[in-house]
């Protein structure tokens, strides 16, 4: 792959990205010559093998564990790159998580769980970059939804309430910074082939992929393209939208 430097000096925060469709965004932002701080909450192993492949590719970028649940731990989060780097400009909301299950069987720790990651993670997130980039009168804040959150599945209220309330955060979002050159867009992924979708069965797999026009599941670097594109340059005058990257599943 040719790269072309279009995010030179940019300073890039992707939220879980040790593994999946994060760290291929951390790989594509590197790539085009952003530092990238590689956020996650656990995995250290997983996370520290991004920032390999980060620094093989020739790329810089530092690890940032923390809980995106907690807004004290991502205050700590944007203060530190603010100390080091002096701003910010791009902010991938991709940590995610699931805890399936049908409405009538489903545990209050499972609702919370999802909506606290999936939702209050990228309200904390944001909030806490939106002061130095208004500042700044420039960023980019990208929020990972998903079609679900457009169309409902069944066993997944809390997962679909979730990416739909990101959906509404991001148009508000949007809105309130538009002026202040702050570009903010959703992605709807469809299904994407990484550990939040290898606990599917090769049966639910398979029927999945009978209803995606394009005859597959997709990669991580599927999204990481668009992801690419909305950080960079040529996406000037693209807010508040939500793009499915899916096929076609969900035309
Ligand atoms: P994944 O492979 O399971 O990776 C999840 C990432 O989120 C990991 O880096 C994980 O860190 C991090 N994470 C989880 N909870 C966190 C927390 N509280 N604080 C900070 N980081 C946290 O997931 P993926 O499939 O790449 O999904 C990425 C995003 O795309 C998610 O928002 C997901 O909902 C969305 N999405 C995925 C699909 C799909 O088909 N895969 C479809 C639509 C939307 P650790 O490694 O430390 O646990």
């Amino acid at each position: 792959m040719t790269f072309v430097n279009t995010l030179e000096n940019q300073v890039a925060l992707v939220t879980g990205a040790s593994r999946g469709i994060g760290r291929q965004a951390a790989l594509k932002l590197a790539g085009e010559g952003a530092k990238v701080i590689i956020n996650y909450q656990g995995n250290d192993e997983a996370a520290k093998e991004t920032l390999d492949l980060v620094c093989e590719m020739g790329g810089s970028g530092e690890l940032a564990k923390a809980d995106v649940t907690s807004s004290e731990q991502v205050e700590e989060l944007i203060k530190k790159i603010m100390d080091r780097y002096g701003k910010i400009d791009i902010l991938i909301n991709n940590a995610g998580i699931t805890r399936d299950g049908l409405l009538m069987r489903m545990k209050d720790e499972d609702w919370e769980k999802v909506i606290s990651t999936n939702l209050t993670g990228v309200f904390n997130c944001t909030r806490a970059v939106v002061r130095p980039m208004m500042k700044q009168r420039s960023g980019r804040i990208i929020n990972i939804s998903s079609v679900v959150g457009i169309s409902g599945n069944a066993g997944q209220v809390n997962y679909s309430a979730a990416k739909a309330g990101i959906i509404g955060l991001t148009k508000s979002t949007a809105k309130e910074l538009a002026s202040r050159g702050i570009m903010v867009n959703a992605i709807a992924p469809g299904f994407i082939r990484t550990d939040m979708t290898d606990k599917l069965t090769e049966e639910v797999k398979a029927e999945i992929t009978s209803r995606i026009p394009v005859g597959r599941l997709g990669n991580p670097d599927d999204i990481a393209n668009l992801i690419l594109f909305l950080a960079g340059p040529y996406s000037d005058y693209i807010t508040g939208q939500v793009i499915a990257v899916d096929g076609g599943m969900t035309m």
